[in-house]
């Protein structure tokens, strides 16, 4: 009998001990989970109040301001060849960055010695835009050559779009992205963005500047990859807009216009040129899974530029499209200012609340409701390219 209590008693001890260690490496395990998943600190976000009526030298003072209190200068060092990455506007669009905004971040630039271009990369769509000759001409024609900023335009993915580097990412959506090369030749980077609406994203900022603009032609067409629109017949009033703005000839017009889905290329200008609203995107998971595929990109240029890399986003004529929608835009909200950080992931998130707070909702929801312009933000920071938690420190003029 006392062998046989004994020996219950012996295994009830090893069952305890047993669920003590199971607890024990449960309870380890999801303590690392939250610590993959929580933010990676405060950022600071600085801040100062502008608009787009502020002349030259206001906004050269100010961008000063915001570059000396801000510590950006120390991502740049002389000697470094640094590319200055911005969007100068599709022909047709008013409300681009200003070339004085531009101009202003050469002269910082240039006084912490380093030698600066301009950059940008082709698009996918018919354009000027679409190879580096008609690129060069619009960026002098919209004020961004070298006698009117002082640095020249220098496509950085080469003649025709297609001169990249491949970039290993390992994401949920590629294993491998294609960034223009001179994105990663640059010895350092300042991403200058315009804030404003999206058609596939709601929102775009810092992270789509990064992910969509700094991509070669291949790697614009793998983020677009398996998005279609469709045509609504009953709308359609056959107009032939669509057909000729295609970069694909994949639209024909008849009794109403036919999207050819063996050649659409999914670049959306169809649906931003319609008029009647005739053509839509069927959204949802595609505008979730572009903004990842966006960040993937981004995650490539941010890994590589880690500690050689500073983010400015002008939140100034925020428009419901891109700048990329050749034709003349109001802008939704008043301006509000100039922000900058070292984080892009912090600085879209600031930027996306001082919007909200300031019109009293969402950007999405006055540009495109349906998307929710903010996974972008928490794809990056799970990705850990920053943090969507940010302290937001506003600045004036000296
Ligand atoms: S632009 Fe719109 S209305 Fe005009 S043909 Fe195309 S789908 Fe139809
Ligand atoms: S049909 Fe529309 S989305 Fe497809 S390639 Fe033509 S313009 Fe782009």
């Amino acid at each position: 009998m006392r062998l046989e209590a004994f020996s219950i008693l012996w295994y009830q001890r090893q069952l305890c001990l047993f669920a003590l260690r199971l607890y024990i490496v449960l309870f380890f395990a999801l303590v690392a989970q939250a610590v993959r998943m929580a933010p990676q600190g405060m950022t600071d976000v600085f801040f100062i109040e502008a608009h787009h009526t502020d002349t030259r030298e206001v906004m050269a003072r100010k961008l000063e301001a915001l570059w000396h209190k801000s510590g950006l200068a120390s991502r740049f060092a002389p000697k470094d060849l640094t590319a200055l990455k911005l969007h100068v506007g599709e022909p047709g669009t008013k409300t681009f960055i200003s070339p004085s905004i531009a101009g202003a971040l050469v002269d910082c630039l240039q006084s912490s010695g380093c030698t600066v271009f301009l950059t940008d990369t082709a698009v996918l769509y018919r354009s000027p835009r679409d190879n580096a000759i008609g690129h060069i001409k619009v960026a002098m024609e919209h004020g961004f050559g070298l006698t009117q900023v002082g640095a020249p335009f220098f496509p950085a993915d080469g003649l025709r779009g297609d001169h990249g580097i491949d970039v290993a990412v390992d994401g949920k959506h590629h294993k491998k992205v294609s960034i223009a090369a001179g994105i990663l030749e640059a010895r350092s980077l300042l991403v200058l963005s315009h804030a404003t609406g999206h058609l596939g994203t709601g929102f775009g900022g810092a992270l789509k500047n990064l992910g969509m603009g700094c991509a070669t032609k291949k790697g614009k067409l793998q983020q677009h990859h398996g998005q279609q629109p469709h045509v609504n017949e009953q709308a359609c009033t056959c107009c032939g807009v669509c057909e000729k703005w295609c970069p694909s000839e994949a639209i024909s017009v008849g009794t109403t216009a036919v999207i050819d889905a063996e050649k659409c290329i999914g670049c959306g200008e169809c649906v931003a040129v319609c008029r009647d609203n005739a053509i839509a995107y069927d959204w949802g998971i595609m505008g979730k899974e572009l903004q990842e595929r966006i960040v993937e990109h981004a995650a490539a240029v941010v890994r590589h530029h880690r500690s050689t890399m500073a983010c400015v986003t002008a939140a100034i004529q925020i428009t419901k499209d891109c700048d990329c929608l050749g034709v003349s835009q109001k802008g939704l909200v008043p301006d509000i200012g100039i922000l900058a950080s070292t984080d892009p992931v912090a600085l879209d998130q600031a930027v996306h609340d001082l919007i909200c707070e300031r019109a009293g909702r969402t950007l999405e929801s006055m540009s495109y409701p349906s998307h929710d312009g903010t996974v972008q933000m928490r794809y990056a920071q799970e990705l850990g390219l920053g943090s969507q938690s940010y302290t937001l420190v506003p600045l004036t003029m000296r």
